[in-house]
């Protein structure tokens, strides 16, 4: 530890803290992170797409994205109800998983500077320094704090309590079951593939992940389900409220989620779905996860900034969330080390540059879930657009995220980062 150097607090010990603490102990600062849960985290998460820009700030950080990081898919394809192949594009992406990332940068941090079960409840700050004071009645003192404790952040709720997610009327029904669990035949046909199902107002879509324990070798992978499905804000209050009729408003945890409404979903699955991702979804223990979106109008209060989803929430169509996470640590840093020591100006600096992209990423992400939005109006109040779908136009936007997002990073000034 270099006892002269600044101290940044990080609150949230997820992609984006983690990203916050690599880069700015890149940039001379000491760097802690907070988090609430009691345990650690690896084991949780599913799959996750990857961009250039998250590539390359993890090299920055020291870790190599090797051929153990994800799994490489070449072709995408659109299976009908019967499971025929009715597009195929070719699509170059690697696959990886949220825990296999957050294992790569957890173990790179020293232990010391991750702390379990730390709870922020409240931030003080004066021209000093700042404090986070914590559930276990402890207090950190910095020069700096992070909020990188996600969509329903402590930090933003007391610095922007008017700044809250809104529901986009439709609900990701996400799932992973083992490679080996996967009928031979279905594992043969599509194991490979980046694969969409498109039922009427609803969109799925599959591709191969690493497996447990992160394994990347053939016949231990896992496979990765996401389904859009549009859902009122009454069914999702059933849907969220568990056994002993608490409503979780904001998501419920998975392992809360009712048998009735599994049970509900893997029967429509069943009538929706081409069989062979239906004989995945059935083999699994699918949970879900409501859409939000989120724009916060501020990012810098004092000595405290937001990053990652604290600060904005593009839904999952850009596949962007750990790459912004991983661009706002980056810019973070960068700002800081060039501001020669004024705190303030650095901070200013974060927060010109990453308002807008956060801003155009949501606005990008939106545009592409406008079909699935427009499910909950009547249909003549739907335009064209929100009634009809192009089935190529939409695989072509899936195989070319990377180039929308860095036409976004390169539009903002942001590629000279990388
Ligand atoms: C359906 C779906 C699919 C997705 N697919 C992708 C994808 O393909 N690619 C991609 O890049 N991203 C994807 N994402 C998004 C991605 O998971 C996140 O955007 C990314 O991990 C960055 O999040 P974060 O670290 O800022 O916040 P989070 O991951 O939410 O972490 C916040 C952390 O803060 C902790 N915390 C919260 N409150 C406190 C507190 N008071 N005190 C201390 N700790 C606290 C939490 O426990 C948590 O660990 C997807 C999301 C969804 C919903």
């Amino acid at each position: 530890m270099n006892q002269n150097a600044r101290r940044a607090l990080v609150v949230g010990g997820s992609l984006g803290g983690l990203f916050a603490a690599h880069l700015l102990r890149g940039a001379g600062w000491n760097a802690s992170v907070f988090e609430r849960n009691e345990e650690e985290l690896t084991g949780r998460g599913v799959g996750l797409g990857t961009h250039p820009q998250l590539i390359a700030i993890l090299r920055r950080a020291g870790i190599a994205f090797d051929e153990t990081m994800g799994i490489r898919v070449s072709k995408v394809v659109c299976l009908d109800r019967a499971g025929k192949i009715v597009v195929e594009q070719s699509m170059a992406r690697t696959m990886s998983g949220w825990p296999r990332l957050h294992q790569a940068l957890r173990e790179a941090l020293p232990a010391r500077d991750y702390r379990l079960g730390k709870r922020l409840c409240r931030v003080d700050q004066d021209e000093a320094g700042v404090t986070a004071l914590f559930a276990d009645g402890t207090r950190e003192r910095g020069d700096l704090l992070v909020g990188a404790d996600g969509v329903r952040s402590t930090v933003r709720e007391q610095f922007l309590p008017q700044a809250q997610p809104v529901y986009a009327g439709y609900v990701a029904w996400r799932a992973v079951l083992d490679e080996a669990q996967v009928p031979v035949e279905v594992q043969r046909e599509i194991f490979e593939l980046y694969t969409f199902c498109l039922p009427e107002g609803e969109q799925l879509l599959g591709y191969p992940v690493p497996g447990r324990d992160n394994d990347t070798a053939v016949g231990r992978r896992g496979y990765n389900i996401v389904w859009y499905r549009p859902t009122n804000p009454v069914a999702l209050a059933d849907m969220c409220t568990d056994v002993g009729g608490h409503c979780h408003a904001g998501g419920i945890p998975p392992p809360l989620v009712r048998k009735d409404v599994i049970a509900r979903v893997k029967d429509e699955a069943k009538s929706l779905l081409a069989p062979q991702i239906a004989e995945i979804f059935l083999r699994s223990e699918p949970f879900f996860q409501p859409i939000f979106d989120l724009e916060s109008p501020g990012l810098v209060f004092g000595r405290v900034v937001l990053t990652g989803d604290a600060a904005f929430v593009a839904r999952p169509h850009v596949g962007a969330g750990a790459t912004k996470a991983a661009i706002d640590a980056a810019i973070l840093a960068d700002c800081l080390r060039d501001s020669g020591g004024d705190l303030q100006r650095g901070l200013a600096r974060f927060e010109s540059a990453q308002l807008p992209f956060g801003r155009d990423l949501v606005a990008l992400a939106r545009r592409q879930g406008v079909y699935l939005s427009a499910q909950l109006k009547p249909d003549d109040e739907r335009s064209a657009e929100e009634r009809t779908r192009d089935i190529d136009a939409l695989l072509h936007a899936h195989g070319t995220r990377s180039d929308q997002v860095g036409e976004i990073v390169a539009a903002r000034g942001l590629d000279a980062h990388f």
